[in-house]
């Protein structure tokens, strides 16, 4: 399912018409149901609508289904990455899509350019995505059965990831600046630094060992816990400074999983996100700190301000919040994090946790950030099929 700009530039205007009202139709179709197709895209019932139909069919972005009742045709996630990409072209947020950087299990990432040729990361949520990689998971999405959720609950994920991501940029916060957000995807700035989880020697652990775990409490008195603060998701940039040291700048990323202070399980996760830091400083550096805490009580004591409650305010609402998280239950979705312990538990007896698990899935879960991409202009026209437009 990974993003293929291939085809967009035959995208007929009808066409575009066309998915925009297949879409439109699969909010409470899981079928969308041919004449609906044609009725929403103001468009007769001709051989226009069914040119169309079938172009986008060719090129993946609607698929047809057989029914018992109707025929008709549901919107694919190749469909819904088509509308998106054509929605930021039109606001000139993307001009072109390079390279691949990272395959989560809820994201792909991408490199995309603006039509300064700008570097910036496009973030594609797929969520719903691991319910049909594997068989166990696959058996509860039958069951649940809730139809065009996957598309629904990306997007949530993208506008909650947005707007955390605007809230903590105003409130200068180390995070990428967030550029743009149409339906499942983020456009936001281009980091050029390694996941922490790359860095295998650094000068003097101790004090970005300190300035993270006072993020985490920085975080806490602006009513907010990362939930997936980890090695994975803090990119640390190498900074020469002029006295010869190199200095470690972290840029937090990845919000999907971010929770409010008064979440019934806010010392849990506050908890779970000091111990990450803990325990990877610990393995890797040798790292290890006398002092206790830093603790969750002590941390919400002198809030500042409550991010928390101003994203509800905005466009993220708490009902929104609520869905999200249920889905991100029933769906076993728990971030790195999860995966981290999950991975710390199968070394110490031995075996993996989870024998529907694929195999080959914890790698493909965070592909890491190899440099060249980020150095080397990441938009070649000659292999790439670039300009959108
Ligand atoms: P996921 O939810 O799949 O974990 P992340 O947002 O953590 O997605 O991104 C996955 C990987 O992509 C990161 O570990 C990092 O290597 C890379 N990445 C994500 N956003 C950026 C960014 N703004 N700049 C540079 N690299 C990024
Ligand atoms: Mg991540």
């Amino acid at each position: 399912m990974k993003l293929n700009v291939k085809n967009i530039r035959y995208v007929t205007p009808e066409d575009w018409r066309v998915l925009t009202a297949a879409e439109m139709g699969s909010r409470n179709h899981e079928v969308v149901p041919t004449p609906l197709i044609a009725q929403l895209a103001g468009l007769r019932s001709g051989n226009g609508v069914h040119r169309s139909i079938s172009n986008l069919a060719k090129i993946g972005l609607i698929a047809k289904v057989k029914n018992a009742k109707y025929d008709g045709y549901r919107l694919t996630y190749g469909g819904l990455d088509y509308l998106a990409m054509h929605s930021h072209t039109k606001s000139s947020t993307i001009y072109s899509v390079g390279n691949q950087i990272g395959v989560g299990k809820e994201s792909d990432i991408l490199v995309c350019a603006n039509e300064a040729g700008k570097q910036q990361v496009l973030k594609i949520h797929r969520l719903g995505r691991i319910s049909f990689r594997t068989v166990k998971a696959n058996r509860d999405y039958l069951r649940n059965r809730q139809s065009a959720s996957w598309m629904y609950m990306s997007r949530l994920a993208a506008v909650k990831e947005f707007e955390f991501m605007k809230a903590l940029r105003r409130e200068d916060f180390p995070v990428p600046e967030p550029l743009g957000q149409n339906r499942h995807t983020v456009v936001m700035s281009l980091i050029d630094a390694f996941p922490m989880r790359q860095i295998s020697t650094v000068g003097d652990p101790a004090s970005l060992y300190a300035e993270l775990l006072s993020l985490i409490v920085r975080l806490a008195q602006y009513g907010l816990i990362h939930g997936d603060f980890n090695e994975f998701n803090i990119l640390v940039e190498e900074k020469p400074e002029e006295d010869g040291n190199v200095s470690l700048i972290p840029t937090i990323i990845d919000f999907p999983q971010m929770v409010s202070i008064s979440h019934p399980n806010a010392e849990y996760y506050f908890d779970r996100d000091v111990a990450c830091i803990k325990r990877f400083f610990d393995r890797r550096f040798g790292f290890t700190s006398d002092e206790p805490g830093p603790f969750f009580k002590d941390a919400t004591k002198t809030l500042v301000k409550r991010l928390d409650v101003e994203v509800e305010a905005s466009g993220f609402s708490k009902k929104m919040a609520k869905e999200l998280d249920i889905y991100m239950k029933e769906h076993g979705i728990d971030g790195d994090a999860g995966d981290i312990e999950r991975d710390e538990d199968a070394d110490d007896n031995g075996q993996e946790i989870d024998p529907d698990e694929p195999l080959g899935a914890e790698q493909e879960a965070e592909t890491p950030l190899d440099k060249s991409d980020v150095e080397e202009p990441a938009i070649d026209p000659s292999d790439t099929p670039a300009a959108l437009a």
